[in-house]
């Protein structure tokens, strides 16, 4: 009960900071002297510290209290198929350190490696404080259980990797797996483009695509966490092969991957960047984002109908291509979706461009941190 109240404390203190005590008391139904005594204990751990006086409506002015973002630090990891991106962020989610690695064609043994090698590069990186690196984030884009184990990785070809296990052999701290669009949700509407909305679907579109369910303000996981698959959903009978066995499937239309595999014939091993670049006086290339911009209209359109959303979000790697796909995507969902759909829906992409997975996982690393009421 003590723990609870203490993380409500907590919580409250992180929400509306600055606060003074007499208000957390208000806001959350606690009685003054538990507040005091609780604060006490939050400001002897470092969590939280005073400020200087507050505004009063008349006497003595209360002294303010105000959280600790300082008090320790996560670590959040994107692995995607094509790069790593590691970053440190504090427990407000303010990016201090990050690293970015390209990868092509490494061997499952390497990939680790490499995991490995910028994890210890963003922990030597870690600024001191009271406790350190609180814990490890890991966004993967495939189908991870509640364990932290990655079931399938069609694009990293990956199949019942304990990547919890190999990591957490490595370094002694909490470790969180996550699918890595269902990080990027988190990660948008805690930080990015989905601030202030509850029903959001985020669209993870890189070399595969992944789906991050927001259902009331809450990551919605399915029954074993395996929600969000529906880059394998079919959007074509028979139609093109996918990487996951299957046929027709969204992503083998509307993916970087399928990007660079139509641009093969203009330039062979282009990366999307250079495809970018490309597209301002290529009309072949244009036409290709364009193609990309409808079929990812089309599977989007498909989630609208299912879900009613508040707003999409389009994000990861093609959402550095917004100029070149953005208007192709939304005539796809006018045409696609009816009226009472499209009425008060927000398309938008994402605000944290490349960053929304890592920070999503960092994300719940400090939750967990600060889920000093359980146990
Ligand atoms: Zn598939």
């Amino acid at each position: 009960m003590k723990k609870k109240n203490k993380e409500i404390v907590l919580r409250t203190i992180i929400t509306n900071a600055p606060i003074s005590r007499a208000d957390i008391a208000q806001h959350s139904g606690l009685n003054k002297a538990t507040v005091s005594s609780l604060v006490n204990e939050l400001i002897e751990e470092e969590f939280i510290y005073e400020s200087g006086p507050g505004e009063s409506s008349g006497g003595r002015r209360p002294v303010m209290l105000l959280f600790n973002k300082k008090a320790g630090y996560s670590i959040g990891l994107d692995i995607g198929v094509n790069y790593i991106l590691g970053i440190v962020t504090d427990l407000e989610g303010n990016v201090v350190y990050e690293k970015h690695k390209s990868i092509h064609n490494l061997s499952f043994d390497e990939i680790i490696h490499l995991t490995i090698e910028t994890i210890k590069n963003l922990i030597e990186h870690t600024p001191q404080s009271r406790y350190g690196v609180i814990g490890i984030g890991i966004g993967v884009p495939g189908i991870v259980d509640k364990s932290g184990k990655v079931l399938l990785a069609p694009n990293l070809k990956w199949k019942n990797v304990d990547l919890l296990d190999i990591i957490y052999h490595e370094f002694d701290y909490p470790i969180i797996v996550e699918n890595e669009a269902n990080a990027g949700a988190y990660g948008e509407i805690r930080f990015g483009a989905g601030v202030n909305f509850h029903n959001v679907i985020y669209i993870s579109a890189g070399i595969g695509i992944g789906v991050g369910i927001i259902l009331k303000g809450e990551l919605y996981k399915g029954m074993n966490g395996y929600s969000g698959e529906s880059g394998h959903m079919t959007i074509v009978v028979d139609g093109e092969k996918c990487r996951c066995g299957n046929s027709g499937c969204w992503e083998a239309y509307a993916s970087e991957h399928a990007l660079l595999h139509q641009a093969k014939h203009i330039l062979p091993d282009a990366t999307l960047e250079e495809l970018i670049k490309m597209a301002e006086e290529n009309k072949n290339v244009k036409d290709i984002f364009q193609q990309i911009g409808s079929y990812l209209g089309i599977g989007i359109s498909n989630l609208i109908k299912t879900f009613n959303p508040q707003q999409i979000i389009i994000g990861n790697r093609l959402a550095k291509a917004k100029h070149l796909i953005e208007q192709p995507t939304i005539k796809s969902i006018n045409e696609h979706t009816l009226d009472f759909h499209q009425k008060d829906l927000q398309i938008n992409f994402s605000k944290l461009s490349i960053y929304s997975a890592a920070l999503g996982v960092s994300a719940f690393a400090i939750e967990n941190f600060l889920s000093i009421g359980k146990g």
